[in-house]
């Protein structure tokens, strides 16, 4: 795959690149020629995500936390483009160990964008559509209020991060940082974490392989636009690179939502699974007191008009491909 493309002689860094997404994006870079560093802390990355790359000289791996505000003023000075990806995912993740993630989401983007600021980089931070919490005032637009629960339920501690970091690279952009921001919406596709980090899709795949129960959280009515890594990854390079969207925030996702009772079927359909689907509650994955967020669908219009982005990979075809991969690489014994 790489190796092809002339050398396009821009450099980019990509915290996060060994992740489902981060390494995604490595590879579109590296395939159109760009000289890409990744750094990584590979706590949820992985080598294997890069593995494609083995031996390719346009591609350099640091092993390396963004807490660390010296690896990262070095990295970010020497590349004036920054995909800003590391951070701490997943609901689950959040959940079971608040204190990091707060910390890793706030410290981490705050060094990254205090070092761009200094030198003259250009930044994308990667966001959520987590940021819009419980809002019923769906499909979410960008500029829609936030509606999050109290501050001691774990979960808001993921959108409240995100959303000082958002704020952050607002009050940079004042100071000139050129930053944009993407909300993501569900992504999926392969390399999604067997652990199930961040996705009910590997949950669902890893349950149905392994030939036990699909479990299928409250009424399982809940909805979600579950959007294909490569529509996620195109998205997110518009936002980067386009001169209209500095200082923007977008929703990147599909405009198609899709409640997890069908979700779970699809998934045991496509795999040809002989699991049952159960309807558990919440109770039985997350801590007491979890709330969830009952529809999340993206309002689309900013990210076509200003970005000329929009989701095209259908469900369907997205599942395939990403069952087809699980299948390959998760092992029987997947996330119960
Ligand atoms: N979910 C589920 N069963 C599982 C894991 C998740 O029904 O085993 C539900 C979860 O409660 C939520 C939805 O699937 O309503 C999406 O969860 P995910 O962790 O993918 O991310 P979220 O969209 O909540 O950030």
């Amino acid at each position: 795959m790489s190796g092809k493309a002339a050398a396009s002689g821009r450099r980019v860094l990509v915290t996060g690149g060994a992740g489902y997404i981060g390494s995604h994006i490595v590879d579109r870079l590296v395939e159109r020629g760009d000289e890409v560093t990744v750094l990584d802390d590979f706590s949820t990355g992985s080598e294997r995500n890069l593995s494609q790359h083995a031996g390719e000289a346009r591609l350099r791996t640091v092993r390396g936390d963004v807490l660390d505000a010296e690896i990262v003023d070095r990295l970010v000075s020497s590349h004036p483009l920054v995909f800003h990806l590391a951070a701490a995912v997943g609901v689950r993740h959040i959940v079971e160990r608040p204190l990091e993630s707060v910390l890793t989401n706030v410290r981490g983007t705050e060094n990254v964008l205090a070092s761009a600021h200094r030198a003259g980089a250009r930044v994308l931070l990667a966001s959520t559509s987590e940021i819009y919490g419980r809002s019923e005032a769906v499909p979410f637009r960008e500029e829609g209020d936030r509606v999050l629960g109290p501050t001691w339920v774990h979960r808001w501690s993921y959108s409240t991060a995100k959303a000082i970091d958002e704020h952050l690279a607002f009050a940079y952009a004042e100071r000139g940082l050129r930053v944009s921001v993407v909300r993501y919406f569900n992504s999926y596709g392969p390399r999604i974490d067997e652990r199930g980090y961040g996705s009910v899709i590997a949950r669902f795949a890893g349950q149905a392989l392994a030939g036990v129960p699909i479990t299928v959280h409250g009424d399982g009515r809940q909805t979600r636009s579950f959007t294909f890594v490569s529509d996620t990854v195109r998205g997110t390079i518009l936002a980067a690179e386009r001169d209209e969207a500095v200082g923007g925030v977008f929703n990147i996702g599909s405009a198609r939502e899709v409640s997890i009772g069908e979700l779970a079927q699809r998934i045991r359909d496509g795999l040809r699974s002989a699991s049952p689907i159960e309807l558990v509650p919440y109770e039985s994955y997350y801590p007491k007191g979890f709330q969830d967020t009952r529809r999340r669908l993206p309002d689309v219009a900013r990210a076509r008009e200003v970005l000329g982005f929009e989701a095209t990979v259908p469900l369907e075809e997205g599942l395939e491909r990403t069952l087809a991969w699980c299948r390959e690489h998760y092992g029987s014994t997947a996330t119960r």
